[in-house]
């Protein structure tokens, strides 16, 4: 896209809400979508930036093991420079970008050297996770007021530290702290100090809205305590008043089937959202590392072929979802008429490909008895009078001829159609490293490829790591067979080889076994 540089550049300092990737706004996900570059740290809901599209740069100045986040001048100066250069760039920080997000600082910055910004708000942490672990932060009986205090720079009580003795006495409201899990003693100790009431009820809530969500009631005087005997650590946020104890009561995000449970997810971003989905709503936690990706891959010459075909049958076949989707589209570029399909026969292998047909309302007019690619060309061959037939195998890049072979062995004329390539997504490196922090209980793999790309990210001692402790889930037995031949245990196979059936057969082993990492 050409742009003059200085006209068009923008800054968009953009909420990503608390963590659960529902939370963000539709204008975030707009602007994620249609931007240069995002620049973000680690406090943002992962998935948002590995399921960016491929065009997107991508800038990450948070903390990494052994390396400090980027300092704030330096971020202030990288948006100026992107932003000069003509980029649009997203400026992606978790919760509210003017909550304890220093978005106030990038502001400034970027209005004293007149370079273009919006903001846009995100849903603060302080009100989400509160929410999540059934606390509202306001209520008719308990609370007529809210503070949202910082809790860094509670010990030195220098002038950026909040006035503890003057919010020790204000009674009736909700005290909220922030970033405060290294000086929640002396918090509460000085709290405690100028006359709040030690039996106060107060409330931890560690990663709040992620599926991996831990929260604990207290009383002030005790909350240091059972911080410390919890092991909490950040990102957590400590809320102190009477609404607290309702944390017993209302109780709706903890108790979902899949809660606490993490799923690891590599099918392609563009496909996996209704997995994502029915994961999430389902309770889970879904880190979405999308191993591979599609890309169209349109071949002039190979349509051609399909304006002179000799007489006889005429067969499609699909073997993938992609090549059901892809076909189509060319087939309305290249034909412009859904009527010249009539002229076809149309045999597809596995349900995804199938229901892809279904729904564009076709109706497959051949089947095998089992769901692999090999045990149609092998069915076709055998059921099919195929002597006089031309067969139009839709394909990607990947995957051998074996199918043209057989089918060509059995007297028909086959002609690949090329729609589709895939290729290998490498993750940024430290959305490897956050793998190996907050690791995946459990493993889907919906295809042999996208195994194969897990293993193109992943060193062969990282793999055996990743995989070893976590439950490996797969679709089929030919996606099985793959997994196997990296070494992995397969721990669970859908019997219908589909995804819905899938995720029913991972709630039913949670509910008898649970699905947390043994390791
Ligand atoms: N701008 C952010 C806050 C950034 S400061 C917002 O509006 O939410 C970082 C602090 O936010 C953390 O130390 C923690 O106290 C809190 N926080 C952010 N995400 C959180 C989460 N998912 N659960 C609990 N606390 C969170």
């Amino acid at each position: 896209m050409s742009r003059s540089p200085d006209n068009n550049g923008i800054v968009y300092l953009v909420g990503a809400g608390p963590g659960d990737p529902d939370l963000v706004t539709l204008r975030a996900k707009y602007l994620l979508g249609n931007c240069d570059v995002v620049v973000y740290d680690s406090l943002i809901p992962y998935e948002l930036v590995l399921t960016l599209p491929a065009q997107v740069a991508h800038h990450y100045v948070g903390k990494e093991a052994g390396r400090h986040s980027l300092p704030q001048d330096q971020i202030n100066e990288l948006l100026a420079t992107l932003a000069s250069q003509g980029k649009r760039v997203v400026r992606l920080k978790g919760g509210d970008p003017f909550v304890f997000g220093r978005g106030g600082e990038e502001a400034r910055y970027l209005q004293e050297r007149g370079i273009r910004y919006e903001v846009v708000p995100g849903i603060t942490s302080g009100v989400a996770a509160l929410s999540y672990a059934g606390i509202p932060c306001t209520d008719r009986q308990a609370a007529s007021f809210v503070m949202f205090v910082t809790g860094h720079k509670a010990v030195d009580n220098a002038a950026s530290g909040a006035p503890w003795e003057w919010i020790a006495g204000a009674r009736g409201g909700t005290l909220v702290i922030y970033m405060g899990v290294s000086e929640i003693g002396v918090i509460t100790g000085r709290l405690l100090e100028h006359g709040m009431p030690p039996h106060t009820p107060a409330a931890a809530v560690e990663r709040g809205t992620f599926s991996t969500q831990r929260s604990v009631t207290t009383t002030v005087s005790n909350l240091a305590a059972e911080v410390e005997r919890h092991g909490l650590k950040p990102p957590s946020l400590f809320v102190i008043g009477d609404v607290a104890k309702y944390h017993d009561t209302i109780q709706w995000f903890e108790k979902r089937p899949l809660f606490g449970v993490r799923v690891m997810v590599t099918r392609p971003a563009d496909q996996a959202e209704p997995l994502y989905r029915e994961l999430r709503e389902l309770g889970a936690e879904v880190l979405a590392y999308p191993t591979i990706a599609t890309e169209e891959d349109f071949r002039p010459e190979d349509w051609e072929s399909l304006r002179s075909l000799p007489a006889g049958e005429r067969w499609l076949v699909f073997t993938s979802e992609n090549g059901v989707r892809y076909f189509l589209k060319q087939w309305f570029e290249v034909f412009g008429d859904i009527r010249g399909l009539k002229d076809y026969k149309i045999a597809a292998a596995g349900g995804g490909p199938v229901r892809a047909l279904n729904a564009e309302h076709v109706e497959p007019d051949f089947l095998p008895s089992r769901t692999t690619t090999e045990a149609l060309a092998a069915e076709m061959a055998e059921k099919l009078d195929l002597s006089n037939a031309t067969v139009i195998r839709v394909r990607g890049n990947l995957g051998g001829d074996q199918m043209e072979r057989t089918l060509e062995s059995a007297g028909a004329k086959v002609i690949s159609l090329h729609v589709h390539r895939t290729f290998y997504r490498e993750w940024p490196p430290e959305a490897r490293a956050k793998l190996f922090t907050y690791p995946p209980d459990v493993i889907v793999f919906t295809s042999g490829s996208s195994v194969k790309g897990l293993a193109e990210n992943l060193d062969a001692g990282d793999l055996t790591r990743l995989a070893e402790g976590a439950l490996v889930a797969s679709i089929g037995p030919s996606t099985s067979r793959v997994i196997r031949s990296f070494g992995l245990n397969v721990g669970l196979e859908s019997k219908k080889s589909s995804l819905p059936s899938l995720v029913e057969e991972l709630v039913t082993r949670h509910a008898s076994r649970p699905l947390k990492r043994s390791t």
